[in-house]
């Protein structure tokens, strides 16, 4: 992967459109470019695909224009089907990913978005389509703002007990709701509860998403108070750590106040919070 297309990827269509050059200059920080780390693929991995970029010095890709914002595609990239999840992510400097739950929720998101502007750091948000469905201008502002959206089914199931057909059912219809409100299509999946089987991850890469897990578990849904939220990621950052937490889904006021309090301390420690990109296209 070369370092263009981590831009590429960085940055939706929506916000290159709207944010132009400026954004690339924003976006040029080392350990920003995170790639996906945690498992190996079925078959061997594809060679450098029908884009082939010259590598640059960091100093010298900020000046490189723009490429790849081509229509949006009629077909959903194509990507191996994993056997596991990913679980963390890879990238220079002390790269974090931090992930928000079953959202958007019109009483918590508009909060930790307000956060993460404040910071300016970009984040992952693993919606579910129902919610999307009832909140759509959250997710033109995840978009606006930079923010990369996932897919996490439409209802949230325990998929493992689902057939196929209502497997693929819940992801798809999620697929349509992100595309109409975020302006692409998901290129990451999360099962509900973290319930994988070979289902979610075949039909996961038919319809072109990357499995994603994490690396802490904040438990943010059994509300232990925002100090042990903010504990429990001080406690658990690393390099390439992805952190679960929740924007939806019950009360996440915790959520809220924790993110604000260990949001600074991550960046005063020198993380680069960032998302993840993807190894594949
Ligand atoms: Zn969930």
């Amino acid at each position: 992967m070369t370092k263009d297309q981590s831009l590429t990827g960085l940055l939706t269509r929506r916000r290159a459109l709207l944010a132009g050059a400026a954004a690339v200059g924003a976006a040029g920080t080392a350990g920003l470019f995170a790639t996906v780390t945690g498992e190996k693929p079925i078959r061997p991995a594809p060679a450098a695909g029908p884009q082939t970029h010259r590598a640059l010095k960091p100093s010298a890709y900020r000046l490189e224009p723009l490429t790849g914002y081509g229509p949006p595609r009629a077909a959903p990239r194509r990507v191996l089907v994993r056997r596991r999840p990913f679980l963390r992510v890879s990238g220079r400097g002390r790269t974090i990913v931090l992930t928000f739950d079953d959202g958007p929720d019109p009483r918590y998101t508009p909060h930790i978005l307000d956060t993460l502007r404040e910071y300016d750091v970009r984040a992952m948000f693993f919606v579910c389509g129902e919610m999307v469905a009832d909140n759509k201008e959250l997710v033109a502002r995840m978009a606006d703002e930079g923010h990369v959206v996932g897919n996490h089914t439409w209802s949230h199931p325990l998929l493992t007990r689902l057939s196929r057909g209502r497997i693929r059912a819940e992801m798809e219809r999620t697929c349509d709701v992100v595309e109409e409100t975020y302006g692409e299509r998901p290129a990451w999946f999360r099962a509900p509860y973290g319930a994988w089987n070979r289902a979610t991850f075949q039909l996961g890469a038919e319809l072109g998403m990357e499995p994603l897990a994490w690396t802490i578990d904040t438990l943010d849904w059994t509300t232990p108070g925002t100090g042990t939220i903010i504990h429990r990621v001080a406690n658990g950052a690393a390099p390439g750590v992805v952190v679960l937490s929740h924007d939806a889904g019950g009360d996440r006021s915790q959520s809220v106040r924790a993110l604000r309090a260990y949001l600074p301390r991550l960046l005063d420690s020198g993380y680069f919070v960032t998302v993840p990109e993807r190894k594949y296209r």
